[in-house]
């Protein structure tokens, strides 16, 4: 690999950063007007106009019932389980090559992760990997899947788009219907990314989009749940604003819910990005074109989306052919001012994840030690 070439390609990209990050926000439309509208109205906090249109505008965007604007995409998860039922004692379906955050939101409601294999060519949660364990483990009972080796009950599976790349949905629905396990889809990642026409986080029965700073578009902090079940979609609300019943004047709760409540501030933030998310999703389009086209120049995988699927590209992905590759790749470009990063580690091989069950992961063992990514930001 000549990184010297790689280097300065990169940094052609890039021409106004010295250090050329893996993911930075880009403030180029009407961030400031909303945000000193915001100042100017007082109403900084957890209630005010930004809140409703930016949820409003993106019910609209995902077609969706209702989507609830919360503090940060983990707590968005957080709340996605518990709307579809996850309970503490149970267990949930996920993958282990994912963020930390996807695990910890599941911990959060007191269930227990079961780490199941990814696909080579999603990078996301395997529907045979899944379909596997289900044949071999579990039986349903009074409408319920429980896992006959611990007796517990399966209450939802979480599959994550990573960088962007959907999971194969089709196939996941159709395994997850007949076991009876409902779909929290952990969009934080790829929030335009789309599966046979259908935008991620809209397919399965809740889903979530992190507004974080490194994410595509971002609110400073924030997360976002959209369902197309309307009464979720009340609940997530409901559950997000302290379980607050509607009354004039008085506190009524009789449920204990969460202060996870977006901002205005943070909302206005939102929603002078979201004016530009059509923008950025077409210039990072570009970006991994000419990505792909001088990545195969110089024989190295780049790599791109699916047949029937449109990824965000939220962070360009290159495959290594070992691990030993990888490591100079990772050397060669962080010691240059050239970001790269590698796929997480696994997150049953973190000490709090050790534990709890997890399948061959055959796959993901592979990408953790070959996937890389490499600057993304929007270029302008
Ligand atoms: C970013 C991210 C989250 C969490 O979002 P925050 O807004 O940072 O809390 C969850 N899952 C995945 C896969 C992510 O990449």
């Amino acid at each position: 690999m000549n990184f010297k070439e790689i280097n300065s390609f990169i940094k052609d990209l890039y021409p106004n950063n010295k250090f050329i990050p893996l993911h930075e926000p880009r403030f180029i439309g009407n961030e400031k007007k909303y945000l000193s509208e915001v100042i100017d109205s007082t109403f900084v906090s957890s209630v005010g106009k930004y809140v409703d249109e930016l949820e409003n505008k993106f019910s609209e965007f995902s077609n969706t019932e209702k989507s609830v604007a919360v503090v940060n995409g983990t707590s968005a998860l957080q709340v996605a389980l518990r709307l579809v039922g996850v309970e503490q004692g149970d267990e949930v379906l996920t993958q282990a090559l994912t963020f930390i955050a996807t695990s910890n939101a599941i911990i959060y409601n007191g269930a227990s992760p079961i780490f199941l294999d990814v696909d080579l060519d999603t990078m996301g949660l395997s529907p045979k990997a899944v379909e596997k364990f289900l044949n071999q483990n579990c039986e349903i009972n009074d409408d319920f899947c429980f896992n006959k080796l611990t007796k517990r009950r399966i209450s939802a599976c979480v599959p994550m788009h990573t960088f962007g790349f959907p999971v194969h949905m089709k196939e996941l629905i159709e395994v997850c219907k007949r076991w009876k396990i409902p779909i929290v889809e952990d969009s934080a990642e790829s929030l335009g990314s789309y599966y046979n026409g259908k935008l991620t986080g809209t397919i399965g029965d809740v889903g979530v989009y992190s507004l974080n700073g490194n994410k595509i578009i971002t609110s400073g902090g924030g997360g976002i749940i959209v369902s197309k079940n309307k009464k979720l979609c009340e609940k997530a609300k409901f559950l997000t604003t302290t379980a607050k019943k509607p009354h004039p004047y008085d506190y009524v709760h009789d449920e204990i819910g969460y202060n996870f409540r977006m901002p205005n501030l943070n909302a206005a933030l939102a929603l002078a990005q979201f004016e530009n998310l059509s923008n950025y999703l077409e210039n990072k389009r570009e970006l991994a074109k000419i990505y792909q086209t001088f990545f195969e120049k110089i024989g190295l995988k780049f790599r791109t989306e699916n047949n029937n699927t449109k990824s965000n590209y939220w962070l360009m992905t290159i495959e290594l052919k070992n691990k030993k590759e990888r490591d100079l790749f990772l050397k060669e470009t962080n010691n240059n001012n050239v970001m790269s990063r590698p796929i997480w580690n696994l997150n049953y091989k973190t000490n709090p994840y050790s534990k709890y069950y997890r399948d061959e992961q055959k796959n993901a063992l592979f990408l953790e030690q070959r996937i890389i990514n490499i600057p993304s930001s929007v270029r302008i």
